[in-house]
């Protein structure tokens, strides 16, 4: 009912036990597939409302199939499909939390796509062009209340993100075609089933062969996340601060770039050694003797001219902030036991009190 009254359009209502619900159940993924793509398909050529529970999908994700599960499919009267997704966070009064709703479109998105496919097959099998719909139906709870209410969603524009994303990904061939031949990551179990007989610095060799691209995110979904963050502050990777940062930063790929970049000024002499107050303070910050990331930088800096400006603009200003602070406090920070200039963490000469940056 309601999806009827949000998206039901000019087809005719269903009556009460009219909507027909297939059984989908078949064994393993791959029989639950093909019993999902011939139910559509059979509702689709037989008219009605049709209400396909927890179907199976298929998706191509980099040349390897991927398992779907969305809530519900809906097959109207005139063929289209409608995917469901039931969420548990609330709707008020109509709208919810932008951003839940965002993830939940983008969800919705792979399901669409992945039912275009199935799509095209019923197409080739009774020429009977099916629409997928870009409008998806969103279930919260009503104001908090144990009740449901739905929303559309328009996802069109997920739609094309997540099309030209899965277009973009390296296939799992090309990846393991770049890797030494041999590398396996098989645990080699002995005959318990339990028990892993490969050392385990052999399998750490194994993983270290496959490039990482590690991002904060990965704490939360992969067991691999605090190996690869290791990895990733070890080689001094902008990746560890987040994708947001790593996108402002443009060419800059280390911390050592990006502090190089940061202390160079306009005309780009190195301000590295002035040690004076304003610019110079900010600058001083940055490691000594560090010319192989000052090489880098230069060169990232040449293409990357908006991040490194970006970055002299912020040197700049933390620079005049700091002074501020440190004119504000008599010019040097001795207000208490351990704050003088001498202690550890801290840089001695020219801009006194001012923490270094590590
Ligand atoms: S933590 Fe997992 S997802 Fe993240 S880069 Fe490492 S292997 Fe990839």
């Amino acid at each position: 009912m309601l999806l009827y009254e949000r998206m039901g359009g000019g087809a005719e209502a269903h009556e009460p036990g009219r909507v027909a619900v297939p059984d989908l159940s078949a064994a393993g993924p791959e029989g639950r597939a093909a019993r999902t793509a011939l139910a559509l398909r059979e509702a689709t050529t037989t008219g009605g409302w049709t209400l396909l529970d927890h179907p199976l999908l298929t998706l191509d994700v980099a040349g390897s199939p991927a398992y779907l599960e969305p809530d519900a499919v809906v097959v109207h009267p005139d063929g289209g499909w409608t995917v469901v997704e039931i969420k548990s966070f609330p709707m008020i009064d109509g709208s919810a939390d932008p951003a839940k709703v965002g993830a939940a479109a983008r969800q919705a998105a792979v399901y669409v796509l992945a039912l275009q496919r199935v799509a095209d097959q019923v197409h080739a099998g009774t020429g009977r062009t099916v629409t997928v719909r870009d409008r998806v139906l969103l279930v919260c709870p009503k104001d908090f209340a144990n009740l449901p209410t739905a929303e559309a969603v328009d996802i069109r524009k997920q739609l094309a993100t997540t099309r030209r994303q899965l277009q973009r990904l390296t296939k799992v061939e090309e990846i393991a075609g770049q890797l030494p031949p041999g590398t396996t990551f098989d645990l080699r179990l002995a005959d318990d089933g339990k028990t892993v007989t490969r050392p385990a610095a052999e399998l750490a060799e194994a993983v270290e062969a496959v490039d990482a691209a590690y991002a904060p995110e990965c704490l939360s979904a992969c067991e691999l996340a605090f190996h690869c963050r290791e990895q990733a502050r070890a080689a001094g990777a902008v990746e560890s601060l987040g994708r947001g940062v790593r996108g402002e930063l443009g060419g800059l790929r280390t911390v050592e770039e990006v502090l190089a970049a940061a202390r160079r000024t306009e005309n780009g002499a190195d301000d590295a050694t002035g040690g004076s107050a304003g610019a110079g303070v900010a600058t001083a910050c940055v490691p000594d003797a560090d010319a192989d990331a000052a090489t880098h930088a230069d060169a990232a800096t040449d293409t990357d001219v908006p991040a490194a400006e970006a970055l002299r603009r912020a040197a700049v200003l933390r620079a005049e902030a700091l002074a501020g602070a440190g004119a504000g406090a008599g010019g040097t920070v001795t207000g208490g036991p351990g704050q003088t200039a001498d202690r550890p963490g801290e840089r001695a000469g020219g801009a006194e009190g001012v923490p270094a940056c590590r």
